[in-house]
C-alpha cells in the first residue's frame, strides 16, 4: 500500500495524548494514519509532503446540514424560521425532482470539501420517492466525501385525504431497502435516521421511529425547535419507557429545559447546534454555554446554505463569539464585572467541529483526531499567508483566522482531494452550470408567502 509523509508540520491533533506538535510529520498508509512523530524515517515513503509552514489538523466535521438546498443559495437568507416552513417545505421542496437533489448535493459536499470538510451529517429530508433518496446518495458518493446519510421523510401540507407528516411513521420498507442496497457492503457513506421526533411528530409516530432506528443500530437523529412542539412531554414519556440513549443526536434543543437536557446528556445523547441559523432565523438562543455547564459540549453545523456561508470555520466562530457575549453579559448583570479570562477558549471551538462532530455522527473511533490507526483524514492550512502569520498560537490562529482562502490540502481516507489550493474534480464548470439551472428552474416555481 501506498505511504504519503507529511513533514515538518504544525500538528494540531488534537488527541488528547498528543496535543500540538512543532515541527512535526504524519505518515499514513492507505486510508490509515500508521505513525505520528519527528524526523520520521522518509526513505520508504512512495511520496513526500513538505508542509513547512502548514498546519495539519484533522479534516472537520459539520454534523448537520440539508444539502439538498445547495442550489438555493442565499434564497432563505432574509426569511425568519414560519417563512422557512411554508416557503421551503411547503413550497420549493415540492417541487425537487431528483436530478435537482443529486446536484445539489453534489457540489453542496464538494463545497464542504474545498472548506477543509471531510465528514458531513447530511440530514436530507426531502424524500418523497426513493429516486430522490438514491440521487442524494448518488450525489453523496460522487463527492468522495466521508458522510452519514440522514434518510427523512418531506414536510408539505397534507392534500386531502392525506396525513399530516407528524403523523407518518418513518418508512420501514424504505430503510430496509437502503441497507440491503446502497449500504450493503461499508464505505465512506453510512446510514442513519433523520426522524421527526416528538417535537414534530405524534408521540406514537416517536415511539415507531425510535424503535426502528434502535432494531437497526442506526443514529436516530432529530430536530427540536422551530414552531411549537407536537408532543410536548415526549421526551420525558421516551426516557420513562428506556426508548432514549446513545443512538440519539438532538439537533438544536433551543427550548429544551436544564432537567431535559440533564436526563438527555446522562443517556449519552448527543447535541448537533446551528448557531447562526438558530439565532438569527428565530429558534432561540443557541444552548452552547448550556450544555458546557453541564459536562457536555456541542458538535456544529452549517445547517442551510440557502441562509448562511457553508464555512464551518465561520460556524465555529460565530457559535464562540455569541457564547462568549452571553456570557460576558451575564457577568456584568450578575457580578457587575466581565469574567477574569474568556469563558471558552479557541480549542474547544475547534473540537466541536472535529472530535465532537465524530462523536455525534458515531465514528469517533475512525476520525476526529489525528490518532495512529484513525483514518487519514486530513486538513494542510497554509499559516504563512497574509491574513494568518504571524502564528503565535496555532488553535488561535486555525479558528479565528483561517478562511477558504487558506486551505491548501484536503485529504479523505488517504485519497487528495484538493492540492496547492485547488479542489480535484472533473467537469467542475458543466456541474455549477447545472446547479445554476437547477436553483432557476426551481426559484421561477416560488410563491413566496409571509407570515
Ligand atoms: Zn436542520
Amino acid at each position: 500500500m501506498t505511504q504519503t509523509l507529511i513533514q515538518n508540520a504544525t500538528l494540531l491533533t488534537m488527541d488528547p495524548a498528543l496535543g500540538e506538535l512543532e515541527h512535526s510529520d504524519l505518515l499514513f498508509e492507505g486510508d490509515t494514519i500508521v505513525q505520528i512523530g519527528r524526523h520520521l524515517d522518509s526513505k520508504k515513503a512512495d511520496k513526500v509532503i513538505d508542509a513547512s509552514g502548514k498546519i495539519l489538523m484533522p479534516g472537520l466535521v459539520n454534523a448537520h446540514m440539508h444539502t439538498w438546498q445547495t442550489a438555493l443559495r442565499g434564497v432563505t437568507s432574509n426569511w425568519t424560521i414560519l417563512e422557512y416552513f411554508a416557503n421551503m417545505h411547503a413550497g420549493l421542496a415540492t417541487n425537487f425532482q431528483p436530478e435537482d437533489i443529486y446536484i445539489a448535493t453534489l457540489m453542496g459536499a464538494l463545497n464542504q470539501i474545498n472548506c477543509g470538510t471531510t465528514t458531513l451529517g447530511d440530514w436530507c429530508h426531502n424524500n418523497p420517492t426513493p429516486a430522490h433518496t438514491d440521487r442524494a446518495i448518488d450525489g453523496l458518493m460522487a463527492s468522495n466525501i466521508r458522510a452519514v446519510f440522514f434518510h427523512g421523510s418531506p414536510k408539505p401540507d397534507p392534500k386531502p385525504g392525506q396525513k399530516h407528516f407528524s403523523e407518518v411513521p418513518h418508512p420501514r420498507a424504505e430503510v430496509e431497502r437502503l441497507l440491503n442496497t446502497r449500504f450493503k457492503n461499508p464505505g465512506l457513506v453510512s446510514l442513519g435516521l433523520a426522524i421527526l421526533g416528538p417535537h414534530y411528530s405524534t408521540y406514537e409516530v416517536a415511539v415507531h421511529d425510535f424503535l426502528l432506528a434502535r432494531e437497526f443500530k442506526l443514529i436516530a437523529s432529530m430536530h427540536c425547535a422551530g414552531a411549537a412542539a407536537k408532543t410536548p412531554d415526549g421526551w420525558e414519556r421516551l426516557v420513562q419507557e428506556g426508548l432514549m440513549g446513545n443512538n440519539n443526536n438532538i439537533v438544536h434543543g433551543n427550548n429544551l429545559t436544564e432537567a431535559q437536557l440533564k436526563m438527555m446528556i446522562d443517556l449519552g445523547v448527543t447535541f448537533s447546534l446551528t448557531p447562526e441559523t438558530e439565532m438569527t432565523q428565530g429558534h432561540g438562543m443557541a444552548i452552547t454555554g448550556r450544555l458546557l455547564e453541564l459536562g457536555a459540549a456541542p458538535s456544529l453545523g452549517v445547517d442551510l446554505e440557502s441562509s448562511i456561508s457553508g464555512d464551518m470555520f465561520s460556524v465555529a466562530r460565530f457559535a464562540l463569539g455569541t457564547q462568549r457575549a452571553l456570557d460576558n453579559a451575564h457577568s456584568k448583570d450578575t457580578q457587575h464585572k466581565l469574567p477574569d479570562t474568556s469563558t471558552i477558549y479557541c480549542k474547544q471551538a475547534l473540537e466541536w467541529i472535529t472530535i465532537k462532530g465524530a462523536q455525534a455522527l458515531n465514528l469517533d473511533d475512525k476520525i476526529g483526531s489525528l490518532t495512529v490507526g484513525k483514518q487519514a483524514d486530513l486538513v494542510l492550512i497554509s499559516a504563512d499567508d497574509l491574513n494568518m502569520s504571524p502564528v503565535h498560537d496555532p488553535i488561535s490562529s486555525v479558528v479565528m483566522q483561517t478562511s477558504l482562502a487558506n486551505i491548501d490540502t484536503v485529504i479523505i481516507a488517504g485519497e487528495t482531494r484538493k492540492e496547492h489550493g485547488r479542489l480535484i474534480y472533473p467537469n467542475l464548470g458543466e456541474l455549477k452550470t447545472q446547479l445554476v439551472q437547477s436553483g432557476k428552474r426551481l426559484m421561477s416555481e416560488l410563491k413566496q408567502s409571509t407570515h
